[in-house]
């Protein structure tokens, strides 16, 4: 039986691939999208988004995630598979899987990114048993106790806020004296009295026996080392795209970005690249998902042209 080849493979599955999966099952394409793990990606770390249009004052992330999962399976030339993706041949469309390859007339590559480490001492060996990326899965073991979260974009006040609501007390430690996080969530944060605010203090290394029992930290201005007593470390230093397995076959920047132009073209043609993968200058949902849709458009474009 001759291998069935599809009109375009989606590699990742958050709001950028299932947007890419929605738009190109009503363009009646016949479509293949690869998920490592779970459909949603990174969106499901957070409890609850506020800034997506049209979903009110709220909506869960799960509740997010399935929707788009539904508007997608209503699409009977949309398959989902879950496999990991090991290489790709941009010349032959290829994309390969563990034991087998698939193969399109074009491919979008919408593998997202992934929390970034902060490289100290007792990081990875506090891993799971008090160190965490995710609040909202290990948040709940730290009910009614003191933990710390790190960063000061808008994922740590973020899940600071998030983690304020059950923890006795949340000491938010960031490096610099103001934060990089939006107006909006800063102002949300200053009037929470269970969040303990402290700045200017480099990360020298998570302490702890079998567990994590603080963090001791480093003034920038004085020099002053000291100990933050907490159970749990939750750490937001922004994000590292997954793009290691494209190394040297298209065009990234030296965080290891993909380079688009704004049609979502990659360094190779007929490879579009939509989401947090992507170098630009908005991480969000809605951006993710309209890059998704962009993507797909430049994709039919292109075979046109072909
Ligand atoms: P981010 O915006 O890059 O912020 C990372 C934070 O970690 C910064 O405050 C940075 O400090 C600090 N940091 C970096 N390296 C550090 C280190 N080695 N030690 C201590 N602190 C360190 O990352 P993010 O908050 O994960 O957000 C990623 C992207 O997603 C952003 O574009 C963000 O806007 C977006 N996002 C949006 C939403 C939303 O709209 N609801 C939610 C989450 C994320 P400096 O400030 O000193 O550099």
């Amino acid at each position: 039986m001759d291998k069935e080849k599809f009109d375009v493979i989606v590699i990742g599955a958050g709001p950028a691939g299932l947007t890419a999966g929605l738009y190109a099952g009503r363009a009646g394409l016949n479509t293949l999208i690869l998920e490592k793990i779970s459909l949603g990606g990174r969106i499901l770390l957070t409890e609850k988004i506020e800034n997506f249009p049209g979903v009110g004052k709220e909506i869960l992330s799960f509740d997010l995630v399935k929707n788009m999962e539904d508007q997608i399976k209503q699409f009977s030339n949309v398959k989902i598979l879950f496999e990991q993706v090991k290489s790709i041949d941009f010349n032959l469309k290829r994309v390969y899987l563990e034991d087998e390859y698939c193969q399109a007339q074009g491919i979008i590559i919408a593998t997202g990114a992934k929390e970034k480490k902060i490289g100290v001492k007792g990081e990875e060996e506090f891993l799971g048993k008090g160190v965490s990326y995710c609040a909202v899965c290990d948040g709940p073991f730290y009910k009614n106790k003191d933990v710390a979260v790190i960063g000061g974009g808008d994922s740590a006040l973020e899940e600071a806020i998030y983690l304020s609501r059950f923890c006795q007390k949340v000491k938010l430690i960031h490096r610099r004296n103001a934060f990089r996080a939006s107006p909006a969530l800063q102002s949300r944060l200053a009037k929470i009295p269970n969040i303990e605010i402290i700045l200017n203090k480099a990360i020298l290394e998570i302490k702890g026996k079998d567990k994590v029992e603080g963090v001791l930290i480093k003034d920038n201005i004085s020099g002053k080392e000291s100990l933050v007593d907490c159970c749990a470390v939750f750490i937001y230093v922004g994000i590292k795209p997954n793009t290691d397995f494209l190394k040297d076959s298209i065009q990234l920047d030296e965080q290891g970005f993909i380079i688009t132009d704004e049609t979502m073209a990659t360094s190779q043609e007929g490879v579009f690249a939509c989401g947090d993968c992507r170098k630009k200058t908005l991480y969000q949902i809605i951006t993710a998902c309209a890059e998704g849709a962009v993507a797909i458009n430049s994709f039919t474009n292109y075979l046109l042209r072909k």
